[in-house]
């Protein structure tokens, strides 16, 4: 009698343990909302995602089981409710595709707990933004240090569609199927100097030539005159540091810069100087204005080139 109580124990026992595997099978409802399906598929009681691609479905036996799949043939004329029983084999995956599943039930042939367990996959669409790769122009009127951002970018979006695999309700792989632009993304454009640049530049740009270097009224014209009006900016011939900024002599108001590579250069005759000693300069920076103090007979830049201190004919390294 007590042994008999025992056995009807383990039965019921049994049964709720059926019950309780078939839980943790990923199942999914279908609701229409304004004509589109969507699909809640649940882990449990636990609803993980809601999709309008109808779910398929899997189970993969875990241990030799017997299953009982029963489907509500809702396209079945009959509308019967559709049973189907199989075997399964340890790790055998049933795959019960779009029919519409609604319980499965299974006992395991063996004494031991039965073990089922469900693969759900979902596809969805998602819209994203993405950039493209930056554009480089060669630029022969720029210098080779020289970059100019002619364009800026801008993300472009595009429709990504992916499907996903959930084992028991959890995330297992993700693979993306497909992506098409929406609307295109712009690169950044930037142009980039091609052209070497010179070690020194003039410091003025429009100018008359009117004196050269070499003899001059029985002495040495230690550098080139560029006749330029008043208050023309004068920028330095390369990068250097400012050794003389003020009136000087014959020379007037004047700069002189020392590019630290054995030769200094002097800009002789300004009206204004705009940089002070001990600056560090860079080529092309503006160092004062043009004008006529000192030894001058007119608005001119005195431009002096010295090599460990000789002067010399400044076209060994600028043409004019
Ligand atoms: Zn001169």
């Amino acid at each position: 009698m007590i042994k008999k109580l025992s056995m009807l124990k383990n039965s019921y026992k049994r049964k709720f343990l059926i019950f309780a595997a078939f839980v943790i099978c990923a199942a999914y409802i279908g609701e229409t909302h304004k004509g589109n399906t969507q699909y809640t598929i649940y882990f449990g009681s636990q609803p993980i995602a809601v999709t309008s691609v109808k779910p398929e479905a899997f189970y993969k036996a875990y241990g030799d089981v017997k299953a009982k799949l029963y489907s509500e043939g809702k396209n079945n004329l009959d509308n019967d409710i559709y049973i189907e029983e199989t075997s399964l084999k340890s790790n055998d995956i049933r795959y019960v595709g779009e029919s519409d599943i609604t319980e499965v039930l299974y006992s395991r042939m063996d004494d031991k707990e039965p073990i089922l367990t469900g693969k759900t996959t979902q596809i969805f669409k998602y819209v994203n933004p993405y950039y493209v790769e930056c554009e480089y122009v060669y630029d022969d009127s720029m210098y080779e240090d020289e970059m100019n951002v002619t364009q800026y970018e801008a993300p472009g979006t595009r429709e990504v569609t992916v499907i996903e695999t959930y084992y028991n309700g959890e995330r297992h792989d993700r693979k993306i199927l497909e992506t098409n632009i929406v609307t295109e993304a712009v690169p950044r454009v930037v142009h980039v100097g091609t052209v070497k640049r010179p070690l020194y530049v003039l410091p003025v740009t429009d100018y008359i030539l009117t004196s050269c270097f070499g003899p001059r009224w029985g002495t040495n014209h230690n550098g080139i005159d560029l006749a330029v009006p008043t208050g023309t900016s004068v920028a330095a011939a390369a990068d250097g540091i400012v050794i003389q900024a003020g009136w000087n002599g014959g020379y007037g108001i004047s700069v002189y810069i020392d590019h630290e590579n054995g030769v200094i250069t002097r800009y002789g005759h300004m009206s204004e100087t705009l940089v002070s000693v001990g600056q560090e300069v860079k080529q092309g920076d503006i160092i004062g204005l043009s004008g006529s103090t000192g030894d001058s007979t007119g608005p001119h830049v005195h431009f002096e080139m010295r090599e460990n201190d000789v002067p010399i004919d400044p076209s060994k390294y600028v043409s004019y």
